[in-house]
């Protein structure tokens, strides 16, 4: 393994260890499931909205490193981001993971840099995603409830 694989697989693991903005929040404005059969990956992501800013972020979940750790490193990036900087954002990464953009679009997105390695295995690139399929289920259910009223 060459020293930048390494350095990444410790990153992806100190997520997995120490998971970020782990546990619900009390006051969310929405709480969504994601899940990843292939793998039985579980995600339950909570958003306390401020107007159109994600004022707060927690998750719950259990499944393999990389899901969990792309679950921690997502909040960590979302947190205090606006709706629309949080969906652009998301569009970055699965940009990277599924459509072979280049990975240095990821460079000023704190730890999600550490992801791009999981590339090279395409069965896990569901476990990346998965945190980031939810929030898009949140971003949409959003939108819905803004379209509304
Ligand atoms: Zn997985």
């Amino acid at each position: 393994m060459s020293l930048v694989d390494e350095l990444y697989k410790e990153v992806i693991l100190d997520h997995y260890r120490h998971p970020r903005n782990r546990g619900t929040l009390a006051d969310a404005t929405l709480v969504v499931q994601g899940s990843n059969p292939l793998c039985g990956d579980e995600i339950e992501l909570g958003l306390r909205l401020a107007g159109d800013r994600i004022e707060a972020v927690a998750f719950t979940g259990r499944g393999c490193s990389i899901s969990q750790a792309s679950a921690s490193m997502m909040t960590e990036v979302i947190k205090g981001r606006t709706l629309a900087e949080a969906a652009a954002i998301l569009e970055t990464f699965k940009g990277v993971m599924l459509r072979n953009e280049p990975a240095e679009r990821l460079e000023d997105l704190g730890d999600l840099e550490a992801l791009q390695g999981v590339k090279r295995f395409p069965v896990r690139i569901k476990c990346a995603i998965l945190a980031w399929n939810t929030l898009q289920e949140a971003l949409t259910l959003v939108r819905e409830r803004l379209d509304q009223g």
